[in-house]
Formats: structure tokens, C-alpha cells, sequence
């Protein structure tokens, strides 16, 4: 068994949003904290985030942007012209601490975590999947692309059949943009559908790569609504088909928490069960691969499903109930549940109870219409 590896740092809660931002709570700080109180991590099995260099930074983004952001990070600031030519300090990518040196401090640790992986290690770096920002333009709160420069990473170790898998509610559309044209790294994506979702413009199952990259980009855009057993309905076969005929040498899996029916963005409603045996099937699909976070605006949500996540890595039986450290830990965020529900199970318990059901007739010409396209 590989011995698995969790790549984090504390010094996330001094990079945060601004206020006001969905991105603005805590999130890899407190995972941290949270398995620590439930004693499930090691000294051993934590490595310490370091930030990117300008080389890794520019495996995939523009140099004239990366100084922008240096710029902007300098003066915490608006540089002149930056916000129309760069998309950097609207309402959804602000100028805050966690624009570039978060950023930064996230994309290195996505490079640690595939040079682990390369060691023989386990690796998961949820500080990584910032699957929107574009070579020259920041995107759907995300600044440094980690999983682009990752992949690029991994073409730049010699791999051509790299499998990228995102699970994520919404689309990666800065990935997809970035392998388009790409046979080497196939981009699958399962999300929220883009006519109801971000980011609206792309994501559809018409999107198939063109070029060498015809064939090597697969969306499986679902509906409001999708439970634990659709998206395993869905996930499995697909997924399983796409391994077939793609014959992966190594993949990166993105686990963006928003799918889970706490996510105050996402229409879906998993729970971290389904969260789980998703990551589960896809190991028992691929193998073991490369762990990112993703998107996740539910910090005790995200913090329960992650944590299950690394005990399954870790092969650490997840507790029950929750003791009261760790419920002190996920009481001390300072968080308002959106929609008046009352959700006390968080700081009672780790497991969700399932969240399944029937799967709806659109769910299953989904996944006809999804299968009979990669023929
Ligand atoms: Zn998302």
C-alpha cells in the first residue's frame, strides 16, 4: 500500500478572500485542524504546502499576468487596467491575500502532491482544483490554474495518456480551454449543467475536443437535483468506459466538495457518503492517482467529506460520532447556514445518512446519449 501523504498549511487562515466572498471561510486550515481533533493524521502524513515557482506558474499562464498579480498582491490593489484586460478585482475574483500568495502557496502543493504520487506515495493537496482561471485572465473565483499546470507538469515528465476527472458541481472550463487540442490529457467532467449553472458558456456534451484533441473531452452536464445513486449511475460506466479506451499511465482527480447537498452553490444533493464512494469507485476504476481539492462553500461540509476522503487514503476507520474537541473545532467557524435549515448533524456526526433514490428518466438518456457519443 502506498503510505498516503495530506499537503496543507496553516498559513491558508491568513490567505482568505474578502469578506463578503463565498470563498472567504476556512477551508484547508480547517481540515487540518479537524482531523487533528480526531486524531486520524500523523506528523509523518503531513507535508507542508510550498509555493510555486515563476517557471511552474508559467508552465501554463501568461507571464505579463503573473506579474499583474505580483503587482496586485504588492499594493493590494487594483493595477491600472487590470480588472478589463485580466478579469482580477471584480466582486468575483478580488484583490485579497488569497489571490496571488494563496494561489501560489495551492498550485506548488499540487506539484508536491505529483512528485509524491511519482515516489510512491498517496497524495491529496486540497488546497488544489482552481479549475477556472485562463492563461491571462482570472475565472469563477479562481486566479492560478493548479490542476492545468499539474497536467502540464506531468506532460513535462514524459506522460502522454493523462486522465484528468473532475468532479466538481461546476465545469472545469479553464482545463478543458487547455487540453482542448491535446490528445495526451483527456478531460472528463461531471457537473451542474451549464444552461443552469456556471459557467454557463461552457460544458456541454457537444464539447468533444477538436483537432489531435477530438475525442480526448467528455461533459457529462447533469440536472438540479442529482442524489447519491445518480451520480454513481452515471460516474461508474462512464467513467469505466473512458478508462477502457483512454488507458490512462496516470490520472488527477479533482474533488470539489459543492456537489453535496449542503453547498449553498450547487443544485445538487449528495451526501458525503456519495461523496465518498465516488472516490472509492474511482479508485477501484484507475488505481491509485492525485488528489485535489476543489470547489467547496460549505466549510463544515467540506471539512466532513474531505476528512472521510483521507481516511479512506489513509485506511483509517471513520468515527461515528464526533468528540467534543472536534465539534469545538467546527463550532469555533464562524458560519451562517443561507437557508434558515437546520443542519445540527453536522457537529454531531461524520457520515451523512445516504441521499438516493430513483434514477429520473433524463438521467438515464443522459447516460445513454453520453455512452453512445464516445463510440
Ligand atoms: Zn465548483
Amino acid at each position: 500500500m502506498r503510505k498516503p501523504k495530506l499537503i496543507g498549511s496553516l498559513k491558508y487562515r491568513k490567505l482568505r478572500y474578502t469578506k463578503n466572498h463565498p470563498l472567504r471561510i476556512p477551508r484547508v486550515s480547517l481540515l487540518l485542524e479537524f482531523l487533528e481533533a480526531l486524531d486520524l493524521i500523523s506528523a509523518e502524513e503531513k507535508v507542508e504546502g510550498r509555493p510555486a515557482t515563476d517557471d511552474e506558474l508559467t508552465l501554463f499562464h501568461t507571464q505579463d499576468y503573473i506579474e499583474t498579480l505580483k503587482e496586485a498582491d504588492r499594493c493590494m490593489c487594483v493595477p491600472k487596467g487590470a480588472r478589463e484586460k485580466y478579469n482580477i478585482g471584480s466582486y468575483e475574483n478580488p484583490v485579497s491575500p488569497a489571490m496571488f500568495r494563496g494561489s501560489v502557496l495551492a498550485t506548488g502543493s499540487s506539484i508536491q502532491a505529483v512528485d509524491l504520487y511519482l515516489e510512491g506515495f498517496s497524495a491529496f493537496n486540497p488546497a488544489g482544483g482552481m479549475h477556472h482561471a485562463y492563461p491571462n485572465r482570472a475565472n469563477g473565483f479562481c486566479f492560478i490554474n493548479d490542476p492545468a499546470i499539474a497536467l502540464k507538469y506531468l506532460l513535462k515528465k514524459g506522460f502522454k495518456r493523462i486522465l484528468y476527472v473532475d468532479i466538481d458541481a461546476h465545469h472545469c472550463d479553464g482545463v478543458q480551454d487547455a487540453f482542448y487540442e491535446d490528445d495526451r490529457v483527456f478531460v472528463l467532467s461531471f457537473h451542474q449543467s451549464p444552461e443552469y449553472a456556471f459557467p454557463f458558456k461552457k460544458g456541454f456534451l457537444e464539447e468533444r475536443g477538436s483537432g489531435r484533441g477530438k475525442g480526448y473531452n467528455l461533459n457529462v452536464p447533469m440536472p438540479k437535483g442529482v442524489h447519491d445513486d445518480e451520480f454513481l449511475y452515471l460516474y461508474e460506466d462512464i467513467l469505466g468506459e473512458v478508462a477502457d479506451s483512454f488507458k490512462p499511465e496516470v490520472y488527477i482527480l479533482q474533488l470539489g466538495t459543492d456537489p453535496l447537498e449542503e453547498d449553498p452553490l450547487s443544485k445538487f444533493r449528495l451526501s458525503n457518503l456519495g461523496f465518498l464512494e465516488i472516490f472509492k469507485r474511482t479508485r477501484q476504476i484507475l488505481g491509485e492517482g492525485i488528489y485535489l481539492g476543489g470547489g467547496g462553500y460549505h466549510p463544515l461540509a467540506l471539512a466532513r467529506a474531505w476528512t472521510l476522503v483521507w481516511c479512506e487514503m489513509s485506511k483509517r476507520k471513520a468515527p461515528k460520532f464526533l468528540p467534543q474537541k472536534a465539534k469545538e473545532v467546527l463550532l469555533s467557524v464562524e458560519w451562517e447556514e443561507y437557508d434558515d435549515e437546520e443542519r445540527n448533524y453536522l457537529y454531531e456526526t461524520l457520515k451523512d445518512p445516504w441521499r438516493g433514490g430513483p434514477i429520473r428518466g433524463e438521467i438515464k438518456k443522459l447516460k445513454e446519449k453520453v455512452l453512445s457519443n464516445l463510440k
